[in-house]
């Protein structure tokens, strides 16, 4: 079995030799335990942050440790009562072949229901931060006119579809392409979108969206925060998900120049954790997995196959290879 340790604390961008892919032994379940294989691993923007030893949210990767992450496979030996061999579950100890846990850490997932990597994206953790961060966090209300920043990665382009199905007046993304501005309007039904690496997003967002906006969804930070806060209208909300533009910022990056602007406007700017929100869960399994099923709502992913090239694909993630989830698939 393969792992990968993370052996070395990055310093901006993280590099190869920061990285180690380590040979072990197959283990055995102990009394209530089960041994997985894994099928698809979850490469996710939050790991950057867990590979400095900082204290934050998640404790930071242990050096010489296996990385930590979101995986589904199928579990191949069982010592746990309610868990059998052929089962598949979801859990968090990704970025290796084959997991042991015990099975209170382990949730059991329907591949019939939905295909695998569906319960790592959008019928999973980044699903439920869009429809979280959307309708609780920002309180967005049928009518009003939301923006949201990486538009075309997993939450952004969520957040945007469940906008327009919630009755959205206009929806807007933004994204680091032509190809991704396109997909956004072309596949998701957004009413506009642009390329932020083209012209100033202040500008871009103005012309998208002359009236204004009521919502901003926040995936990006830094120039996308200020323009959207520029943008907000009386009463607006942000939610603030992410900052993926300065998570390998090596000094803290400016903030908003236009803070002064909530006061006037009364705005409203939240930061928020999906972790916070699972009782949310089973609300967002109905609805999202209705609109699926319905052919309403619709997601990309973006397969790496291999142990061996997960670190490529977080990476790949950290540069905007990926639309919509990256996943890493692990065949047998
Ligand atoms: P995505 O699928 O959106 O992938 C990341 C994307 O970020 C890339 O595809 C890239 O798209 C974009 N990106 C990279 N660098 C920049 C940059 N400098 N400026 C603008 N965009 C950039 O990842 P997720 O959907 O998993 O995550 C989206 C955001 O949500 C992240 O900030 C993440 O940390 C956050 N998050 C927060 C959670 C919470 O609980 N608060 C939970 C889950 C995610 P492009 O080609 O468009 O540049």
């Amino acid at each position: 079995s393969r792992e990968w340790h993370l052996v070395a604390r990055p310093q901006g961008w993280p590099e190869p030799a920061d990285f180690a892919l380590v040979e072990t032994e197959v283990p055995e379940p102990g009394p209530g335990q089960i041994l997985v294989r894994n099928s698809f691993l979850s490469v996710d923007p939050y790991m950057r942050g867990r590979m400095n030893d900082v204290k934050s949210y998640a404790p930071p990767y242990e050096l010489g440790k296996p990385m930590l992450g979101g995986a589904v496979g199928r579990v191949v030996a069982s010592a746990a009562d309610g868990i059998a061999v052929g089962d598949h579950v979801l859990h968090g100890l990704a970025w290796r072949e084959y997991a042991l846990l015990d099975a209170a850490h382990a949730v059991v997932v329907d591949p019939e229901a939905a295909p695998l990597p569906a319960y790592l994206g959008v019928l999973g953790m980044t699903g439920l931060t869009a429809y979280a961060g959307l309708l609780r966090v920002a309180r967005f209300a049928e009518g009003e006119t939301v923006f949201v920043s990486g538009a075309a990665g997993a939450v952004g382009s969520q957040v945007g579809q469940i906008a327009r199905l919630k009755g959205a007046a206009r929806v807007v993304g933004s994204a680091g392409s032509d190809e991704k501005a396109a997909l956004l309007v072309d596949e998701y039904g957004f009413d506009a979108a642009f390329n932020y690496k083209k012209a100033p997003v202040a500008e871009q967002l103005r012309a998208a969206a002359p009236d204004g906006i009521d919502v901003y969804f926040d995936n990006v930070g830094g120039e996308h925060l200020e323009a959207a806060i520029g943008a907000l209208r009386v009463h607006g909300r942000a939610a603030l998900c992410g900052a993926i533009a300065q998570y390998n910022a090596t000094e803290p990056p400016p903030g908003p120049r236009n803070l002064g602007l909530l006061i006037g406007k009364r705005l409203t700017l939240a930061g928020f954790l999906v972790t916070d929100h699972q009782d949310l869960q089973p609300e967002f399994v109905r609805e999202v997995g209705g609109w699926l099923r319905e052919g309403r709502l619709r997601y990309r992913e973006t397969v790496v196959t291999g142990i061996e090239h997960t670190l490529d694909a977080f990476l790949g993630l950290l540069r905007g290879e990926n639309t919509g989830k990256m996943v890493v698939a692990l065949p047998e």
